[in-house]
């Protein structure tokens, strides 16, 4: 069986060091409740090694690297630097890909580095809005999925985990519905088994986009979904608490 995954992308949040080890001391309470699910925490770079040395009891995530060990990428992080303080990276978010420039092919190159350097990839996919509107869910994602995978050549034993993120439903409240998730996701398992079929039941897929503990047990309970990518949700304590306790309950069920 899966282990679901549970991460916090805390994104550019909170502001201070102390904040932020308070924060993911509450993180790490309610993973220590649930260990039947991994929970992460992804801090802004700057706080991640304060928080990993807080915090023993919960993994640390990225929430993105380069792909290159060193060089001349101003403000860059190389995986070399995430190496013993970070267990995941997030690759491929859709605000590093709008904002940042972010390429299919480039997000491909990232995760192949994280898996050569002993990271476990959180490779985030998912449409747009007007994509959807164009009935072209299917076709992203699956553009997305094989353009971030290209670089392996193997995906079992690599920590690889999936992100099904809808961009229209981060941060917007206008959540995915279990049943659509999961048709997604199915698409996402049938690309992994094609890929790798000795590995594709191994590797966790989430949903992200607007989780809260209202909604998390609509998507755990769903086959092909193993847990989720939190944003705002991950920064209020109790929230994220009830998010991984409905993954550890679905897990069990
Ligand atoms: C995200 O940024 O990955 C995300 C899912 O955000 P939110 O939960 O706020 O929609």
């Amino acid at each position: 069986m899966r282990r679901p995954v549970v991460a916090g992308n805390w994104k550019m949040n909170p502001p201070t060091a102390d904040e932020a080890i308070a924060l993911a001391e509450s993180a790490e309470v309610a993973a220590a409740e649930s260990p039947l699910v991994t929970t992460v925490i992804c801090p802004p770079m700057i706080w991640l090694r304060d928080v990993a040395r807080a915090v023993p009891g919960v993994h640390i995530g990225a929430q993105t690297m380069h792909d290159e060990e060193r060089g001349a990428f101003t403000g860059e992080t190389s995986p070399l630097m995430l190496v013993g303080i970070a267990t995941f990276v997030i690759l491929g978010h859709s605000e590093r890909r709008q904002y940042d420039g972010e390429t299919d092919e480039r997000v491909g190159r990232k995760v192949a580095s994280a898996v050569a350097h002993g990271l476990y990839p959180i490779a985030a996919v998912g449409e747009r809005a007007e994509e959807r509107r164009a009935g072209q869910t299917e076709a992203v994602v699956e553009r997305q999925v094989r353009a971030a995978l290209a670089g392996l050549d193997r995906l079992g034993g690599t920590g690889l985990v999936i992100a099904y993120e809808p961009v229209w439903a981060i941060g917007t409240g206008d959540a995915a519905t279990g049943e659509d998730a999961q048709k997604v996701a199915a698409l996402i398992r049938g690309l992994l088994r094609e890929l790798d079929p000795s590995a594709a039941d191994e590797i966790p897929i989430q949903y992200g986009g607007s989780v809260t503990d209202a909604n998390a047990a609509e998507f755990f309970t769903q086959p092909d979904i193993d847990g989720a990518l939190v944003g705002g949700a991950s920064l209020k304590p109790d929230v994220f608490a009830a998010i991984v306790a409905a993954a550890s309950a679905a897990s069990n069920a």
